[in-house]
């Protein structure tokens, strides 16, 4: 152990956003620099060059999910991409019915988008999940109704990390002409996804969970059979109008570069996030306070969720200094609300406030591992012994 040094405190976060792999980086850099034409400026070389640089990206994103590359529309990432999925399928099929389904634990991004259209006359069903995070099929077919337009269901859960039937739920929405979206935000190099096979009419994707830039990501709208979506932003009419805005040449290609990198290593660092996770919880899986939450078998490799059942546990959550780790879904954490994911497993609130989510990535390491498994039973025995409240 000695002839390693730790930096502290290690960032074990990567389901609220990754590092950017430093060759994503380096593929960004001349965009920001010489390469700074306007990819629809098709006029001159500065826009050629811009726009071919896009092109090969899309060819990237649509590579790792099987897909047509005209069939991948530019975001600003997969909160934007959820709006536009869920509202421009809503609009665009709203003669047909009203009516919505989604999951309760689904992203605020796609939670709080239904509830808008909620409020502007849509109705909508929150699906509970099974105690294990999954979504019951039979459950999901009698929430069905002849107005249901549009269905929502998370590939991956970005707290639990639970890996819904997609293609079974799917199917289920072909059979009834409903439109299916997919918020894949946190699926992205961590599992296989084949468009070419999977009844999928929206998909949405991020760049930053897997180890791209913040702020760009991809709407997947499918071509056959033909869909429609109805834009939620107007001016200029890029992305054949489904998205206006100028393309952010230099995002773009650094989503694509790290999406053709997961698709190239996928198969080897799926198996190391799988160890080192694995590794993590048989390092705590013996402590009789410790509860693991969602399904572990239709699991993504490196996510860890568990509640702690101790008393006094805000003290332990703000005692874990050297650990980068979150104590809800970040993008609600610091509103001190305990988890609504864990919420609808079954929990109640209390344990559902003592829950951490632990996420392994690209750059840990097992030393990294080895120390945070005998920081946590320590800060855990701590609190045990009521000895935490004097730091
Ligand atoms: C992170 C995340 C989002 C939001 O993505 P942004 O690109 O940050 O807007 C949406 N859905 C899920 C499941 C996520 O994990």
């Amino acid at each position: 152990m000695s002839d390693v040094t730790l930096k502290l405190p290690i960032y074990l976060d990567n389901a609220a956003t990754t590092p950017i792999d430093p060759r994503v980086v380096e593929k960004m850099l001349p965009y920001l620099t010489e390469q700074f034409g306007n990819p629809a400026s098709t006029t001159h070389v500065f826009g050629q060059t811009a726009s071919r640089a896009v092109e090969e990206a899309r060819d990237q994103v649509a590579a790792l999910i099987n897909a047509d590359p005209r069939e991948i529309v530019w975001t600003s990432g997969a909160t934007e991409s959820d709006n536009l999925a869920i509202k421009g399928a809503a609009y665009a099929n709203q003669a047909r019915g009203r009516h919505l389904v989604t999951l309760q634990t689904e992203h605020k991004a796609v939670l709080d988008t239904v509830q808008e259209l909620e409020r502007r006359g849509f109705t909508a069903t929150y699906l509970a999940p099974e105690p294990n995070g999954l979504l019951d099929l039979d459950r999901f077919r009698a929430a069905l109704r002849s107005d249901t337009i549009v269905s929502s269901v998370m590939l991956v859960n970005n707290e639990i990390g639970v890996i819904q039937d997609i293609a079974a739920i799917g199917a289920v929405c072909r059979e009834r002409g409903i439109v299916f979206h997919v918020d894949a935000a946190q699926a992205s190099g961590k599992v296989a996804i084949d468009l070419a096979r999977l009844p999928v009419d929206l998909m949405s994707l991020t760049a930053h969970k897997t180890y791209g830039p913040k702020g760009i990501g991809a709407l997947y709208v499918r071509r056959e059979p033909h869909l429609r979506v109805e834009a939620q932003m107007h001016g200029g009419g890029h992305e054949r109008g489904l998205r206006s805005g100028t393309l952010a040449t230099h995002q773009i290609a650094g989503m694509g570069e790290c999406f053709r990198i997961a698709r190239e290593e996928m198969e080897s660092e799926v198996p190391r996030m799988r160890r080192l996770r694995d590794k993590l919880l048989a390092g705590l899986a013996d402590l009789p306070e410790v509860r693991v939450n969602g399904d572990m078998n239709q699991r993504i490799a490196n996510n860890l969720h568990i509640s702690l059942n101790l008393e006094n546990c805000d003290f332990l959550l703000a005692a874990l200094t050297d650990i980068a780790v979150s104590s809800t879904a970040a993008c609600s954490s610091g509103s001190a609300m305990p988890s609504h994911v864990v919420q609808a497993l079954g929990a109640d609130a209390a344990t559902a406030g003592n829950s951490v989510r632990i996420t392994v990535g690209r750059f840990n390491t097992e030393h990294e591992i080895d120390y945070t498994i005998a920081y946590l039973r320590r800060k855990i025995e701590d609190c045990r012994a009521g000895r935490l409240r004097a730091e």
